[in-house]
């Protein structure tokens, strides 16, 4: 379990009544965020959606896409980015 003061974060308590009517309470674990762009705030999409231990396990290529800002913006946002950079190069 994780610290105290950041438990709440992590896990969420569930009190539930037992068949003999003693409050049990139990913890589980919260779901992670979506991963979303950086401007628009749209769900990025090609990224798994788990949390960072779980992440560690997996490959690169199914982190994040492999394009110029893949994982932090989404398609159209990298597009118009990448534009805009090539445009303020003249
Ligand atoms: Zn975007």
């Amino acid at each position: 379990m994780s610290e105290s003061k950041t438990k709440s974060n992590t896990f969420r308590q569930i009190k539930k009544r037992t068949p003999s009517n003693r409050l049990a309470s139990y913890y589980t674990k919260r779901n992670t965020k979506k991963p979303v762009c950086g401007v628009c705030g749209s769900i990025l999409q090609g990224m798994k959606h788990k949390s960072q231990d779980k992440l560690d396990k997996l490959s690169k290529t199914q982190r994040r896409p492999e394009r110029a800002f893949g994982g932090v913006l989404c398609s159209n946002c990298s597009r118009a980015r990448i534009k805009a950079m090539a445009r303020s190069l003249k």
